[in-house]
């Protein structure tokens, strides 16, 4: 089912459009039969640490997250009090600073991000153990799981997700958030294509602890 398109009062190129975890097989033309199950996942909000700042076309200040998204930080009382953001010690004493970002719970892939590796074709018999169990990206790190053919199941228990993923349906991994795949069938076939910011770097990252 195709979830309603709404946006937030901030007309910005910035703007919070909703996206369901299928957008970008949306994009491609794929059929519009979608799964409904994950697009209200569950859980505690997703929080991201401020990792820099940008101003908008209006000079409103933007937090840039670890994720990869992006939110306005305005200073506007007597609704929004934030005079911090209003000078670089404020900005800089703010870096590291948790905000729930929205956009990872729509599983809403940045779309300056950039595919930059990908794994090799796996099948029920070449799958690696680690992908059965939960495990993550690393930060900033996302990734489409592309099914190629058969079914493949995609689990998120934090957000009490279980769906299964079709070559109609891939999935999108959300930065460190742990996740696993099972084969469904003996025919299955898939690979895993990661994403990131053009300028991140992406060797010397720490892989992130699997739980
Ligand atoms: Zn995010």
């Amino acid at each position: 089912m195709d979830a309603p398109a709404q946006r937030c009062a901030r007309a910005s190129r910035f703007c919070c459009r909703f996206r369901s975890v299928f957008q970008d097989t949306r994009r491609a033309g794929a059929a519009a039969a979608y799964s409904t199950r994950v697009e209200k996942p569950q859980g505690s909000p997703v929080q991201r640490p401020i990792t820099g700042y940008m101003q908008d076309e209006e000079q409103h200040w933007v937090a840039l997250l670890s994720c990869g998204h992006r939110q306005h930080v305005r200073h506007n009382p007597p609704l929004v009090s934030r005079p911090w953001v209003l000078t670089a010690e404020g900005r800089a004493q703010h870096l590291g600073a948790l905000l729930d970002c929205v956009n990872c719970r729509r599983f809403k892939l940045p779309e300056d991000f950039a595919a930059y590796k990908r794994t090799p074709e796996f099948s029920p018999g070449t799958i690696p153990a680690g992908l059965r169990k939960a495990h993550a990206t690393r930060p900033g790190v996302w990734a489409r799981i592309h099914v190629l053919q058969g079914r493949l199941a995609y689990r998120i228990e934090d957000w009490q997700v279980d769906t299964v993923l079709t070559p109609e349906h891939p999935g999108i991994v959300v930065p460190e958030l742990p996740h696993s795949v099972e084969p469904l069938d003996g025919d299955t076939r898939f690979y895993v294509e990661f994403h990131a910011a053009p300028e991140a770097p992406r060797a010397e990252a720490p892989a992130s602890p699997a739980s």
